[in-house]
């Protein structure tokens, strides 16, 4: 008996025409004798709607609450595929992740799965129903509801389908399977048949939403089989494998682009040791997640320190900031949320050089300034002007020659 893990993402599942055709897809796994797993996403734009509902009350909401909040948007969609497939005579159940089993750490908006509990899903699969999973949560050991991070519900199922041993885990979204970039801002951006696990991650991690980057890291760690496809059309999608041998011979596989983050600038800070981990020490104790940092001596022993987090970091970073100027008295904390950062991502970079210079170049010959770098093995990041995104990702993705790339 084949375990197959299905994930519908918010536009799969937008109305009650698409919970419908969903639906179908389920029952042609079934038919072919297969156990069925199936992870939704609240519907369409449900969870930022809720989010936005929480931010005309006020900019500094308690995560628990933004939790208890937005966890309800898959609630609504797990009972309403379960009763779409009951009504076509298949038995199935709807399961929230608490209930499921899905335990998480504490860490409210961001939290991590650390055990899963398959028991109660095994006996449902052995009964024979088609067993449906709220996306994008799960519950703390004192039984809080916990959610894993924006786009979570892909981490849900890859999870689901490293504890289950799932043949495959397919990601229905509202693309064909992962493009050279986004096919949303670059007309031209070609399909990959494969990617890489590490590419894909990096490109998760730069922003391509395509994939969640804890999924990428799940299925890595456990080597779960994902599958990348349309839940609008039967066109083959994207397998995201291990590395192969003949990866390398790309240089460069994707642009991707991130237009959540924000930069904040502590100005003026006294040159001393010890003063940057006392700063991002402080933005750790409050589980922000510091994205780039870069350190300029501004004048004689003070520097200029300037970091990007994610925006829903945001209110909290700068108040953290804010108590770190005025304890280190540094001279002044200025921001910038209109900020975005486009990234080149590739296996081959590690064994070509000049591929930060082409990325330069690109943006140069567009007049685009560079306002911070940050590399990797297989990546090269940069933060620009939020306006010049688009530009700009089609420009490097034009350098880079990737509409024509094999
Ligand atoms: P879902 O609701 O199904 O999880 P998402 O909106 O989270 O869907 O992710 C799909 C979107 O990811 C696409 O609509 C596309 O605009 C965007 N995207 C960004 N980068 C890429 C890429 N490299 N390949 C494919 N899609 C991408
Ligand atoms: N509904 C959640 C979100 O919008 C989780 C997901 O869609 O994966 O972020
Ligand atoms: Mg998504």
């Amino acid at each position: 008996m084949g375990i197959v893990v299905q994930k519908f993402g918010g536009s799969s599942v937008a109305d009650a025409e698409r919970i419908i055709s969903v639906t179908r897809r389920v029952i042609a796994e079934k038919d072919k004798g297969n156990w069925v797993v199936v992870v939704v996403s609240a519907m369409g734009k449900t969870t930022d709607n809720l989010l936005a509902l929480a931010s005309q009350i006020t900019d500094r909401p308690d995560p628990r609450e933004i939790d208890m909040l937005i966890s309800t948007g898959e609630q609504i969609s797990i009972s309403l595929l379960a009763i779409a497939i009951q009504s076509m005579g298949y038995p199935a159940i709807s399961f929230t992740g608490p209930q499921i089993g899905i335990l998480t750490d504490q860490i409210h908006r961001k939290a991590k799965i650390v055990h899963i509990n398959d028991e109660k899903i095994k006996q449902a699969l052995e009964e024979g129903k088609v067993v449906i999973v709220a996306g994008f949560q799960g519950c703390t050991l004192e039984n809080e509801i916990t959610t894993l991070g924006r786009g979570g519900s892909d981490t849900t199922a890859v999870a689901l389908a490293a504890v289950l041993g799932a043949d495959v885990c397919d990601i229905y979204t509202d693309v064909d399977g992962v493009y050279t970039t986004d096919p949303r801002i670059v007309k031209n951006a070609r399909k990959l048949d494969r990617i890489s696990y590490d590419e894909m991650l990096e490109l998760a991690s730069q922003g391509a939403k395509v994939l969640y980057s804890r999924a990428v890291e799940f299925a890595k760690k456990y080597n779960v089989p994902v599958h990348v496809r349309s839940s609008f059309n039967d066109n083959p999608g994207t397998m995201v494998v291990k590395e192969e041998k003949d990866m390398e011979d790309i240089v460069v596989s994707g642009v991707a682009y991130n237009r959540d983050e924000a930069k904040i600038s502590i100005l003026g800070v006294p040159d001393r040791p010890g003063i940057a981990a006392e700063i991002f020490g402080s933005l750790g104790d409050a589980n922000i997640v510091v994205d780039m940092i870069i350190q300029n001596v501004a004048e004689k022993e003070l520097n200029d320190i300037s970091f990007t987090v994610g925006k829903d970091d945001f209110n909290e970073a700068l108040n953290v900031a804010k108590q770190e100027c005025k304890r280190l008295k540094a001279r002044d904390v200025v921001y910038d949320t209109e900020i975005a950062k486009v990234s080149v991502v590739g296996v081959g970079m590690k064994s070509h050089c000049s591929v930060a210079a082409k990325m330069f170049r690109a943006l140069a010959k567009n007049n685009i300034n560079i306002e911070m770098i940050s590399t990797s093995e297989i990546k090269i990041s940069c933060i620009i002007n939020g306006k010049d995104v688009d530009k700009a990702v089609q420009a490097i993705h034009d350098e880079f020659e990737l509409e024509g790339a094999k």
